[in-house]
């Protein structure tokens, strides 16, 4: 099945995605993990990155589309894929179409938007913390692993990203509203778009996603 999941900063991509891998099989593909990546690499790209990344901007689109074109080619995404945080533009989401016609002769099967008002957001954004080392998301409240800032997964240590301050956070959510949102309607005209409540619990928000991709997929 080939996938997007798309919603605001806070909304639940990553925590879904990583539940959504082990049901499904498919590789995650996080823009926004591969700039991380990139950043503590210290290669050029993760330099230039940074610096939007900081300010709570997005990342120039040709770079953003470069990255996701060559992850595309590898033979794991040949049964499919999950996109998390990409398309964040109608300019990266046409050339996501293309990209998947032209060099895959292929159509996404459905954009998962998870729906979480701004105020939650917040709140999730500024206790969110990750591990280091396998990168699983927590949160201090609404997610916490049994040790303080310890992965009950791997036993790495927990940290915090540094765009997850406030004032960050309000930015993220500026920029999501005025470029991001117009995806929705491009996606909702293609008949693909799958809207989920992700204000409820994980668990919950995770059977309304699959119910959905699965009917998705036996109608495809
Ligand atoms: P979140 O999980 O809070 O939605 P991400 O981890 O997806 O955030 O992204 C972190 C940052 O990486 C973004 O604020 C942006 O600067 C950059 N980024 C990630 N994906 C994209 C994209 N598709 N286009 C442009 N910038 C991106
Ligand atoms: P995104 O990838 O969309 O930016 P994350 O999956 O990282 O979002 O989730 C943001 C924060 O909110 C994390 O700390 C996560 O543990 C927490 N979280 C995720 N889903 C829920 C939920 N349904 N209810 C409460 N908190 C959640
Ligand atoms: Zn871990």
């Amino acid at each position: 099945m080939r996938v997007v999941l798309m919603g605001p900063p806070g909304a639940g991509k990553g925590t879904q995605a990583e539940k959504l891998v082990k049901r499904y099989g498919f590789p995650h593909i996080s823009t926004g993990d591969i700039f991380r990546a990139a950043v503590r690499e210290g290669t050029e790209m993760g330099l230039k990155a940074k610096e939007y990344m900081d300010r709570g901007e997005l990342v120039p689109d040709e770079v953003v589309v470069g990255i996701v074109r060559e992850r595309l080619q590898a033979v794991d995404c040949g049964q499919g894929f999950l996109l998390d945080g990409f398309p964040r533009t109608v300019a990266q989401a046409a050339a996501l179409d293309e990209v998947l016609s032209a060099d895959m002769m292929t159509t996404l099967d459905g954009v998962v938007n998870v729906d979480v008002q701004e105020e939650e957001l917040v709140a999730r954004l500024t206790g969110r913390r990750i591990c280091r080392s396998c990168g699983s998301g927590y949160h201090i409240k609404f997610h916490p692993p049994t040790v303080r800032n310890v992965c009950d997964k791997c036993g790495g240590e927990l940290y915090q990203r540094t765009d997850d301050t406030v004032d960050t956070v309000r930015q993220r959510l500026a920029v999501y509203r005025s470029q991001t949102t117009p995806l929705i309607e491009y996606y909702g005209q293609r008949g693909i778009l799958l809207t989920v409540d992700g204000a409820r619990d994980i668990e919950e928000v995770f059977r309304e996603i699959t119910a959905k991709l699965d009917e998705q997929a036996k109608g495809r």
